[in-house]
């Protein structure tokens, strides 16, 4: 049994006379006493005789067995058992990964195995006007079944539908039970050939190389550039999958992404199309997860845990944008959704499909090993062409509030021209710190020892750390002083000075404070697409696949940071954003342009992908790596600690590193590049191999450390593999 505890191991218990054996099945959910609660655990293995070191005097009785339709596939169970291994995390946490919240209660109730609820083809409109005005509650469930016609009595009574209400309905002929049988539906008959692009011959070569290896496992990686129609392959490709009544998952970064992606989907494919991704309650979400499990879904659109969806006949997963980092869970289980989606395939034998402009090196480094077929689009789709970056030196030239003045005079010009202008700036709020002119003093969070920052909207100081939150000084506590003012600039900040210079447009921001409410976000990229804003500004949420076609000029300020980093990976990720960002631009018929603030035009970094773009610069930046042994080229973990203390941590984590492994170079413990957050000390230790082998040997050896290691209790401590930041 696996039990939502973090412990590293299964449990055994057995069954009460109540329940018949044959009621029990391997990925089931059971009920079971576990310390002083009861919890949802999933049955792994069912043995008919006891374990030889177990006391059948110490075994618990299961309480109860869940018969509704939720059982988790075996071929996901076997997933999510290599999940659990691969990244070292307590396999019940794991597998409750994969169940949506509303399974993870113990209250869902038990279903009629196989019997469904559906909307009548004709009903007496009478009835339901009458039903709008005086039984809301039973309109609301009549409307859900139009909607997803044929959910079972266990999903709806979790919506907080009652039996009277599907009796009462059932009574006037409005709804109907059925016994599902598998869907008769062919969904061949849903594929719309009148939107079809006819193809390059670039993508129809990648269309044909996926179509030629449906029946078995292969990795494409699509390194097409920015708005070289990549998404038009993947829905080329979808085609025969569909046509054959097999699933398709596509995994995207970000829910901002989805509308616009839905929509093209829902556009080609008149097929049932589900969603998963944080924007959606729970309900939503069980209804997705079951759509999926029965095999009704045709395409699941979501966001990275959609990777655990279970989907009976999957036949193609595509994730787009692979490089993104939002694929890569960081906190409790720290998983990466693509590499386990590449797992996932592997074990069906299927092929998955990854689309970016600028590949992930991990991604890059397997395409050119020939372990993943390596397809490129070199061209824009259409008759777009890539636009030019222009580096702006900003070190000798005075600033108008950040901006430099030739770029506001392109800004200008490209206004006038009715056009529109995206200025990227990857920080929130008014400015990133306030001080006082007299004194210097900065106001910081005492939580975390790093500056606040300003929200003028709100008149708030905000922490972006732990979000603590404080009221803006009128005096400088040190010394009186009322002369305490920001520095430096943030998106809001840049908004405020864009509206004053550019009266006669409209400019917006869009980021997460600007679209945190529900629909905001869709809301705002209307009215950008409907051209009542000319002027965006925003973070990297800009980045992100979407498509404007009026957006001919890019404005990028403040990336310098990532030249200067610790980290080995800022180099790569600032090149995926600068390239990302930069694929905003001149994406119809209009050509773009591009202009980078930076006080180091001279960067070789900087030079190299300007001048020779983010292939010639990955394989450079990959050299590096390999000459100093870092990933991809070599195997990283991170174990993570801390705890109110500084000293806690760190001997923690020397016990740790004073441990003898083989084949495996420690580094640390060192302070993490945040050292105090919240409260906590915060230190890790870095463990790097040549081989996934040797890492893994290390870490089954620590793991034992840790069970008797006294340390361990005073600090949380949490284990990355392939940590992404440091
Ligand atoms: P990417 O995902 O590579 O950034 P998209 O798939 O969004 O690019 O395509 C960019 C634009 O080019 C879209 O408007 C799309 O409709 C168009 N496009 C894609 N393929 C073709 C094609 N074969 N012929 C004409 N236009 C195309
Ligand atoms: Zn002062
Ligand atoms: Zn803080």
């Amino acid at each position: 049994m696996a039990i939502p505890v973090p412990m590293r191991q299964l449990f055994t218990y057995k069954l009460p006379e109540s329940i018949p054996q044959t009621d029990i099945h391997v990925g089931q959910r059971v009920v079971v006493p576990f310390s002083h609660r009861t919890v949802i655990a999933i049955v792994i293995n069912i043995n008919q005789q006891l374990p030889d070191n177990i006391d059948i005097k110490k075994i618990k009785t299961i309480i109860s067995a869940n018969q509704e339709q939720t059982q988790l596939p075996s071929s996901l169970l076997a997933l999510l058992s290599l999940c659990a291994n691969y990244y070292q995390h307590p396999i019940g946490e794991v597998m409750q990964t994969a169940l949506p919240a509303l399974l993870r209660k113990i209250d869902t109730p038990s279903a009629l195995p196989n019997m469904q609820w559906f909307s009548c083809n004709e009903v007496n409109q009478d009835d339901i006007i009458s039903m709008t005005k005086k039984a809301p509650k039973q309109y609301q469930l009549y409307k859900l079944l139009l909607q997803h016609n044929g959910l079972s009595w266990s999903e709806l009574r979790t919506l907080g539908f009652s039996k009277s209400q599907l009796n009462t309905l059932e009574q006037k002929k409005i709804i109907v039970q059925k016994e599902v049988v598998t869907p008769t539906y062919k969904w061949q008959d849903g594929l719309n050939e009148k939107d079809k692009l006819s193809l390059s011959t670039e993508q129809a070569i990648i269309v044909s190389a996926i179509d030629n290896s449906l029946d078995h496992f292969s990795c494409h990686l699509i390194d097409g550039v920015t708005g070289s129609g990549k998404t038009e392959v993947y829905l080329q490709a979808m085609e025969q999958t569909i046509a054959s009544n097999k699933q398709v998952l596509v995994l995207v970064p970000e829910i901002g992404l989805t509308p616009q992606t839905l929509s093209r989907f829902e556009q080609r494919f008149n097929v049932p199309i589900f969603l998963h991704h944080s924007g959606l309650n729970d309900a939503e979400r069980l209804i997705t997860w079951q759509q999926a499990h029965l095999g009704c879904a045709a395409i699941v659109i979501g966001t990275r845990s959609a990777v655990f969806t279970p989907l009976q006949k999957l036949g193609l997963i595509i994730i787009d944008e692979e490089h993104d980092s939002s694929f890569k869970q960081q906190d409790s289980f720290r998983y990466h959704a693509r590499d386990i989606a590449i797992l996932r395939a592997r074990q069906l034998n299927i092929p998955i499909v990854l689309g970016t402009a600028t590949p992930s090196f991990e991604t890059l480094n397997n395409a050119l090993q020939h372990k993943y077929q390596h397809h490129k689009l070199t061209q824009r789709a259409g008759n777009s062409i890539q636009s030019k970056i222009t580096l702006i030196d900003i070190a000798n030239q005075p600033l108008n509030f950040g901006l430099a003045k030739p770029v506001l005079e392109k800004m200008n010009n490209t206004l006038v021209r009715g056009e529109q202008v995206l200025v990227f700036l990857n920080r929130r709020g008014f400015a990133p710190a306030i001080n006082c002119q007299e004194c210097h003093w900065i106001a910081q969070c005492q939580r975390c020892n790093k500056p606040y920052t300003y929200h003028k909207g709100q008149g708030l100081l905000i922490c972006h750390h732990c979000a603590g939150q404080k009221r803006l000084p009128s005096q400088c506590p040190e010394c009186g002083s009322i002369r305490v003012t920001p520095i430096g600039q943030g998106t809001e900040q840049i908004e405020q000075h864009l509206q004053e210079q550019f009266k006669q447009f409209s400019t917006i921001r869009i980021d997460r404070d600007s679209t945190r409410r529900k629909g905001e976000l869709a809301k705002i990229l209307k009215q950008v697409t409907n051209k009542e804003h000319q002027i965006l500004v925003g973070t990297q949420m800009l980045a992100k696949g979407h498509h404007f076609p009026d957006v001919t000029l890019v404005v990028m300020l403040d990336i310098d940071g990532a030249l200067f980093s610790y980290d080995f990976r800022a180099a790569e990720h600032m090149a995926q954003l600068l390239i990302q960002v930069a694929g905003r631009a001149g994406r119809a018929s209009k050509p773009g342009k591009v202009l980078v603030q930076t006080q180091y035009p001279q960067h070789p970094l900087l030079q190299d992908l300007v001048h020779n773009g983010y292939r010639h610069f990955a394989k450079q930046a990959m050299l590096e790596r390999q000459y100093a042994g870092l990933p991809p080229f070599g195997y990283q973990a991170l174990i993570r600690a801390e705890a109110n203390f500084p000293s806690y941590p760190e001997k923690f984590l020397r016990t740790i590193a004073s441990l003898n492994f083989e084949h495996c170079e420690v580094a640390g413990p060192m302070p993490a590049a945040m050292e105090k957050r919240a409260g906590k000390y915060r230190f890790h230790l870095l463990l790097q191999a040549k081989k996934r082998s040797f890492l893994h040997q290390a870490l089954a050896q620590l793991l034992v450390n840790i069970e008797n290691n006294e340390w361990a209790k005073k600090v949380r401590w949490s284990m990355d593999i392939d940590p992404l930041d440091l």
